[in-house]
């Protein structure tokens, strides 16, 4: 029978999943709340996807702390859902299960030559620089050219990493490989290429000026670009964007690092090898219907030895749980779960960009959680006393022989950062490999071993 108390289980210790985590506290005062993550790290794209150099935007990690000084939360870290239990048992277990996912997958350009070496998702080269353990190292030796594809903040973030200069990174908290890396880096020209015009792109102006003004960089860009735009009927943030641009495009940096070239109206058609990634071929391109564009067929090649697509984000399915393939997302109805012939799924629930896609900054994820935890809330008292199985998290993982880690070892891993930051001059140094997390909660808990090592990276 279902414990007086109602229990609801988080799939995902990002924003999106703290955020609704603390909308729960804030909503119920007896509500008991288990955030359940694959890392033994909570925070998900706040400690793995917000660039190093943008310490700033890490305080919020204090108030998504916040839910886990609550005893009626608890952390699960080393568990999967599809993998470590179903989602039959969630289900069964909790009185609400709330998905946090994220977007885990990237979008593909699908243009030959796209899986050749050196050509590589942005999202593979942010979680290496954010200290990821399921990054792959990434060489960037024999590097002098880097082009990135799509106009958005991802890009803008790699770029920016890419071309910034060895002081901007050395206070960052970037695992000491990656920062070795990136000092020792030839490249020296960065290229951000867009299908479309400046008056489209999706970047923000505080994002674009920070790269436009990087000390060493010469941002170089065509006028006739920024030519003939009818502001009229533009938003402050792109008239924001088509100034910094106009601004930039009149700077003169001398003795420049690193150029910066930012392309606008080209498309990639190609990635040419043969043995890796050594050029791009670009082809112009003219506005169509809508917010299409069309090929004028004039083409430039641009040598290259790294290709970064940053276009954007898509959900991966969890097992058991509907999914909506062409949108990459949870089909749902502001929140609640939807089946696939369209009814709510009772007790499935949905927040973050697994939920809406891929858009918008951390903070928009607490409005979004907030509105999905009303109908929780809601639902939670229209059923009031349905049965559930009253099996919790660390029961289910016992009963398969699993022993998860807990918001203690993250702590044990967050002092271990900082005492390794400490040691080198900064605030924090991560440790991004499996092996180094694993001794470090095994450390945590006075030695011996982990019932479940930690996951091997996902296929
Ligand atoms: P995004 O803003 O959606 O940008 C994706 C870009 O890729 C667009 O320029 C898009 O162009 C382009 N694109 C899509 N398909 C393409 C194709 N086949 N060929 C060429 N270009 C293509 O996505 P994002 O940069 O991944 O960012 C995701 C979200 O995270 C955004 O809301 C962003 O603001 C947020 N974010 C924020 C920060 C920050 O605040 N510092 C940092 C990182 C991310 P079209 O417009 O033509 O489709």
């Amino acid at each position: 029978m279902t414990a007086a108390a109602p229990r609801v289980a988080i799939v995902g210790a990002g924003p999106s999943g703290l955020f609704a985590a603390q909308a729960l506290l804030n909503g119920h005062d007896g509500v008991r709340v288990d955030v359940l993550d694959r890392l033994p790290t909570p925070f998900g794209l706040l400690r793995y996807g917000v660039a190093p150099d943008h310490a700033t935007i890490q305080g919020i990690q204090r108030a998504l702390r916040a839910p886990f000084a609550d005893e009626r939360v608890r952390f699960f870290g080393l568990v999967e859902l599809g993998r470590t239990l179903t989602r039959d048992e969630l289900v069964a277990g909790y009185d609400a299960v709330i998905y946090a996912a994220g977007a885990s997958e990237d979008r593909r350009l699908g243009i030959p030559g796209e899986d050749l070496p050196g050509s590589r998702s942005a999202r593979e080269f942010v979680a290496w620089y954010c200290g990821h353990p399921d990054a792959e190292e990434q060489d960037l030796s024999g590097v002098t050219s880097a082009v990135t594809f799509g106009v958005g903040n991802v890009a803008v973030d790699v770029c920016r990493v890419l071309a910034a200069d060895a002081a901007r990174l050395a206070p960052t908290d970037m695992p000491q490989p990656v920062l070795d890396e990136l000092r020792a880096s030839t490249v020296r020209d960065v290229w951000l290429v867009g299908r479309r015009g400046p008056q489209h792109a999706s970047f923000t102006t505080t994002e674009l000026r920070e790269l436009l003004t990087l000390d060493g960089v010469q941002p170089l860009l065509d006028p006739a670009d920024l030519a003939g735009i009818d502001a009229t009927d533009l938003d402050r943030r792109v008239r924001g964007n088509l100034e910094a641009l106009r601004t930039a495009a009149e700077r003169v940096v001398p003795e420049a690092r690193v150029r910066l070239h930012l392309r606008f109206w080209q498309r990639p058609v190609e990635i040419v090898g043969p043995d890796a990634a050594a050029a791009v071929v670009l082809e112009r391109t003219a506005p169509a219907a809508g917010t299409a564009v069309v090929g004028t067929g004039e083409t430039e090649v641009v040598p290259t030895q790294l290709v970064l697509r940053a276009i954007g984000y898509r959900g991966r399915p969890l097992l058991g749980v509907p999914f909506d393939k062409a949108a990459g997302v949870i089909p749902n109805a502001d929140g609640r779960v939807m089946r696939p012939d369209g009814t709510p799924s009772p007790g499935e629930y949905v927040v973050g960009w697994i939920k809406r896609g891929p858009i918008g900054v951390i903070g928009t994820n607490k409005a979004d959680a907030a509105a999905t935890v009303a109908h929780v809330l809601d639902d939670l008292e229209a059923s009031a006393g349905a049965p559930t199985s009253g099996l919790e998290v660390d029961a289910l993982l016992a009963a398969h022989g699993l022993q998860p880690s807990t918001f203690a070892d993250w702590e044990a891993i967050d002092a271990a950062e900082q005492a390794r930051g400490a040691g080198s001059g900064r605030q924090r140094v991560k440790v991004a490999s499996w092996s180094e997390l694993a001794d470090l909660v095994r450390h945590g808990r006075g030695g011996g071993p982990l019932e479940r090592e930690p996951d091997a990276p996902a296929p």
